[in-house]
């Protein structure tokens, strides 16, 4: 079984996007520009957010690590996306989810100036996407996708099974496979005979959020298999161990993404090239 190392990928494009991102201070006189919005105090976000900052000064990209309290009230929320919006020095915004419970994420995604949202989550860019005229592409599908160009994966005519359909994975997962015209199947919660439909499929994408759900048997020998699972296990030991949707070990498929190691990793450098794209197309 061909092991498909995201990190390696990720790797190999942080190189490649420091020399763009050279190149593009030289013609425009500045650096892209990135603002990470945290607000409350979730321990898993501070890390997230901590390693995207550092990715950014990584590649060159000048970042913004904006902290706000718990109590940060929806109207003061739009007033700092707001501000970020009118900041010329600013092409990217990320709010960091998930927000405290007081606070609506939709409305607040969708204060973000589609043309600065790196995320591509905006109702404004998904729509795009889904039709035919993608500004940027979520983080985590659009990752997914170099993993299998870098791999040489064919997706053209195959068999393609997405398991999930949320806004940030499954729907814009299976819209990125249909673009690279694959024949998309979507699976999800209510889905009848996940096992049926996995079998089929050519190229399995796993993101449905059940630590080690499918396995071995679920899948063909000639699959493709792509967990975007990420679970945080307490290991025998007491030290927690990440694992994904798919049991790796029991697998035997043409080739799959590990946990960690595979997905993870790809996530944070598109944000970074999607930062670029952004900048570019503001052009100044
Ligand atoms: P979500 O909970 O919003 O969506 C899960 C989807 O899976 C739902 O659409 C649901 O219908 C489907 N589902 C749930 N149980 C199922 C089952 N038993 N059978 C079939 N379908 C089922 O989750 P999400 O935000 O899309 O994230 C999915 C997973 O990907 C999570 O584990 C998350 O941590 C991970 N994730 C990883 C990255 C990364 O950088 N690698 C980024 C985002 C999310």
């Amino acid at each position: 079984m061909q092991i498909l190392d995201g990190k390696l990928v990720a790797q190999a494009r942080r190189r490649e996007l420091q020399a763009q991102i050279a190149e593009f201070k030289k013609q425009v006189g500045r650096a892209p520009g990135l603002a990470v919005l945290i607000v409350g105090e979730n321990p898993a976000s501070q890390v997230y957010v901590r390693n995207k900052v550092k990715s950014c000064a990584d590649v060159g990209i000048e970042s913004w690590h904006l902290e706000r309290p718990a109590t940060l009230t929806q109207a003061e929320l739009h007033a700092e996306i707001d501000r970020l919006n009118a900041d010329p020095k600013v092409d990217g915004i990320l709010v960091q989810l998930p927000l405290p419970k007081t606070l609506d994420e939709t409305a607040a995604l969708e204060r973000i100036d589609p043309r600065k949202d790196p995320d591509g989550l905006t109702s404004g860019n998904l729509g795009l996407l889904f039709a035919g005229r993608r500004r940027v592409a979520p983080c985590t599908p659009w990752g997914v996708m170099k993993i299998l160009e870098h791999y040489g994966v064919e997706t053209a005519g195959r068999r393609a099974v997405v398991v999930g359909r949320s806004n940030i994975v499954g729907k814009p997962m299976a819209q990125l496979l249909l673009e690279a015209n694959a024949t998309v199947t979507i699976a999800h919660s209510r889905t009848r005979d996940l096992r049926a439909e996995l079998r089929r499929a050519e190229i399995a994408v796993i993101a449905a959020g059940q630590p080690r759900f499918v396995g071995g048997e679920d899948f063909s020998p000639d699959a493709v298999v792509i967990d975007v699972g990420i679970h945080r296990l307490g290991g025998e030991d007491g030290k927690a161990k990440l694992c994904g949707d798919v049991r790796f070990e029991g697998l035997k498929v043409r080739a799959a993404t590990p946990v960690p190691g595979g997905v993870g990793p790809m996530t944070i450098q598109m944000l970074l090239e999607n930062t670029l794209v952004l900048a570019r197309l503001r052009g100044h």
